[in-house]
């Protein structure tokens, strides 16, 4: 079996950086709530709208090494190594930011599974050659589906709802902050101890 995972936002969180960065740049006070959609919003609410883009390319770009990988991940990739499970990483993302500096994003995120113990050989020993990071959005579903995914997990809602999503694909939510309490498309979680149990005990290889 395979499980295919999304990377920013599923695999990192980038909650903390974000706020930590836009309160040391200026843009926001420190009492705005410590998540990525605050962040946003408060800087479009103050007009900011060019700087949280180019705040976008430095966290993905410059900072990511700093960004924590959610509780339970990497235990996740862990439990499915031991069991036999195969994981790709699908990723839709641009090579450089919109603005800025032309940090190389791809490069970037492949450095945070290195720095963050993805590719240990006695750790989670994930194959480089798993890690799909595609340019467009068409080009990530039509990975997904050539992966040949069983399932698919992504935290948001429009990726797994495309009309290209492939429809063979089980569709996992992943949804910490529980932006979508109302989503019933998809199977949704909460954690990855929650896909953990669920997902992995629902598909039946590693209990
Ligand atoms: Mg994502």
């Amino acid at each position: 079996m395979l499980i295919g995972v999304d990377f920013d936002n599923t695999i990192v969180s980038y909650d903390a950086l974000f706020h930590r960065l836009a309160v040391e740049q200026g843009h926001i006070g420190p009492e705005v709530p410590a998540t990525k959609e605050q962040v946003r919003d408060t800087m479009r609410r103050a007009g900011r709208e060019d700087a949280w883009t180019e705040l976008q390319g430095y966290v993905y770009g410059a900072r990511i090494c700093e960004a924590s990988a959610f509780p339970g991940v990497k235990e996740f990739f862990q439990t499915c190594r031991a069991a036999g499970v195969e994981i790709c990483i699908v990723s839709h993302k641009t090579k450089h930011p919109f603005r800025g500096p032309a940090y190389d994003l791809h490069r970037a995120a492949l450095d945070w599974l290195e720095h963050n113990g993805f590719f240990d050989p006695q750790g989670i020993d994930l194959p480089r050659e798993s890690v799909y990071l595609r340019t467009t959005l068409a080009d990530k579903l039509r990975q997904i589906g050539d992966c040949g995914c069983a399932h698919f997990i992504d935290d948001l809602p429009e990726l797994l709802s495309e009309p290209a999503f492939p429809v063979a694909v089980e569709r996992w939510l992943f949804d910490p902050n529980d932006h979508h309490p109302h989503e019933a498309r998809f199977a949704r979680a909460g954690s990855w101890r929650e896909l953990d149990e669920r997902l992995l005990r629902v598909a039946g290889s590693c209990r």
